[in-house]
């Protein structure tokens, strides 16, 4: 397994419509998903979709884990968390339910926190690696987290939510960050 590198805005494939994986492409995908799976974990992410590795396809890995109680005189630095790791490729929103406000961030825009609303429970269906289709129930972050990477693949990110303003301070930072 390797560390893939993290496309970053304002690379444009971020805002490609990613394609449909075809059936036939399944099998071979295992080495990549595994692969995003790593780069997701050691960045620390809780998601990560093809665009943000430069495949314009439609696959994403979700992380969100379980948080492990710790006693209070053993707090760790960094919060353990238990792995609860899903590969998702042509995932599609059925049904959706509720509304939920979640600050949330993206791997490809680095120091970027949006207050965005999203729903509250998602009915996801996609093929797992195995090309089996799987439905997944998401609530509270896993939903959040569903919502986030597929709209990845729709090029959509959570930057279109801010205002022009913040908008445009944040990118000359970006590209101030990104040069120095
Ligand atoms: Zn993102």
């Amino acid at each position: 397994m390797s560390l893939l590198t993290i496309a970053i805005h304002p690379d444009p494939v971020l805002r490609k419509v990613a394609k449909p994986v075809a059936p036939e492409d399944i099998e071979g995908l295992r080495p990549l998903l595994d692969d995003m799976a790593e780069t997701m974990h050691a960045a620390p992410g809780v998601g990560l979709a093809g665009p943000q590795v430069s495949v314009s396809k439609r696959l994403i890995v979700v992380d969100v884990g379980e948080p492990i109680m710790m006693s209070q005189d053993d707090v760790p630095s960094e919060t353990p968390r238990t792995s609860r790791l899903y590969h998702l490729i042509n995932p599609v929103i059925r049904d959706r339910d509720g509304t939920l406000e979640w600050e949330e961030g993206c791997l490809s825009l680095p120091e970027l926190l949006v207050p965005m609303e999203r729903s509250a429970r998602v009915t996801v269906e996609a093929l797992n690696a195995d090309g089996d289709p799987i439905t997944l129930h998401g609530e509270g972050l896993l939903a959040i987290v569903l919502q986030h990477e597929i709209d990845h693949l729709d090029g959509k990110l959570i930057l279109d939510h801010v205002g022009r303003i913040k908008r445009n301070l944040y990118i000359d930072r970006l590209k101030k960050s990104r040069r120095a």
